[in-house]
């Protein structure tokens, strides 16, 4: 079945055609250049260019996979979580869609939605997996049985997701919004053991309640208080050490406890997903800390770890493979949709 993937949780407009394993096309239009001046997605900006640009992608995407939509099969879109009117265009256009070509409407989990890309470019998933989903609003552990009905979230974080803390250290390290891959880029010149910022929740006593969550907003803090320090002293920042001491504390606490929840439940393949597995330093760890301990590490290329309907569209194609009911039109969009639910 050919399935038609629409995306709009954020400032991301993507419209992707999936059959199966395959991606035929993935076109993304971005409203991030509006937003950065004010340090933040805006969402009535975001909302009114999803508005502009809706119609153009989808008429951009078929014409590239060279497609009709008469050909289309599903249509398959993000009901959460995300931003409430970005989100409403998305699913107000599938939902007319669906309608005007009479073929069933999926309303799917995006942060589901960045694990489950990954089958375009690594193929199928095995029996049991985990999943790492980090990006700008999310930092989660899930331990997959089924990506179209079985997600298991063994934790997330307390308080700022990563990209989120990479995008507030970006901030006052006056880098551009967002700081992420700016930090990045400094981390990469920087010696990542000149400053030991702390690991939360990994002592003994956290570890008990709190094994696969995380926190970084006390991370933030204390870079914040660094840099203060350093500033009242009248020394220069050491922008690429702060940024790699930082971006490895991040790093470390991610793929640490992401090792131990496969160790402990004997899972051996590891999906990482999420706009912000861009991240090289977590890229590098992960591959390091998964071949040191036989774990199969599968990380899409940076283009599918940033929002795009092509996501969508593969968590809509393995709902229809598994038989899993239509969505009814009168669904709603839920900002903070939880995790393990994979469909609405
Ligand atoms: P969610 O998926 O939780 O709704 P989102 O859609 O805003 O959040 P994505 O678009 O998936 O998030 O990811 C964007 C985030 O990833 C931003 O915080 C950005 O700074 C971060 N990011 C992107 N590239 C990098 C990088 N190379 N290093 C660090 N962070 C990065
Ligand atoms: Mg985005
Ligand atoms: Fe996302």
């Amino acid at each position: 079945p050919l399935i038609l993937g629409i995306e709009s949780s954020c400032d991301e407009t993507g419209v992707a055609l999936v059959r199966g394993n395959e991606l035929l096309f993935d076109a993304v239009a971005s409203s991030m250049d509006e937003h950065s001046r004010f340090g933040g997605i805006i969402p009535e900006i975001a909302s009114r260019a999803h508005l502009e640009s809706m119609v153009p992608t989808l008429q951009r995407a078929l014409s590239e996979a060279d497609v009709d939509l008469s050909d289309v099969d599903a249509v398959a879109v993000t009901a959460g979580p995300g931003l409430v009117g970005p989100l409403t265009i998305g699913a107000s256009a599938a939902k007319a869609l669906s309608l005007a070509i009479n073929k069933p409407l999926y309303g799917v989990n995006h942060v589901v939605g960045h694990a489950a890309v990954d089958k375009l470019v690594h193929g199928d998933f095995p029996q049991r997996f985990m999943a790492l989903v980090v990006s700008g609003g999310h930092s989660s552990l899930l331990l997959v049985d089924d990506i179209a009905t079985a997600v298991n979230e063994l934790g997330s974080t307390l308080d700022d997701a990563a990209g989120e803390a990479f995008d507030k250290v970006g901030r006052l390290l006056d880098l551009p919004y967002p700081g992420g891959p700016h930090i990045d880029r400094l981390a990469r010149e920087g010696n990542r053991d000149a400053i030991r910022f702390p690991r939360a929740l990994t002592s003994k006593k956290d570890q008990e309640k709190h094994m696969y969550d995380f926190s970084f907003s006390g991370l933030k803090t204390s870079v914040a208080r660094w840099v203060e320090t350093r500033q009242d002293q009248g020394l220069d920042i050491p922008l690429n050490d702060v940024a790699a001491s930082f971006a490895y504390a991040v790093a470390d606490v991610l793929t640490a406890k992401t090792i131990a929840a496969c160790e402990l439940h004997g899972v051996d393949t590891l999906v990482v997903g999420g706009g912000f597995s861009a991240n090289s330093q977590l890229r590098d760890l992960a591959a390091q800390r998964c071949a040191e301990h036989g774990i199969t590490l599968r990380i899409p290329p940076i283009r599918y770890c940033t929002d795009n309907g092509a996501m969508i569209a593969a968590l809509g194609s393995s709902l229809v493979a598994a038989g899993v009911e239509p969505s009814n039109y009168d669904i709603p969009v839920d900002s903070s949709m939880p995790l393990t639910v994979t469909h609405v």
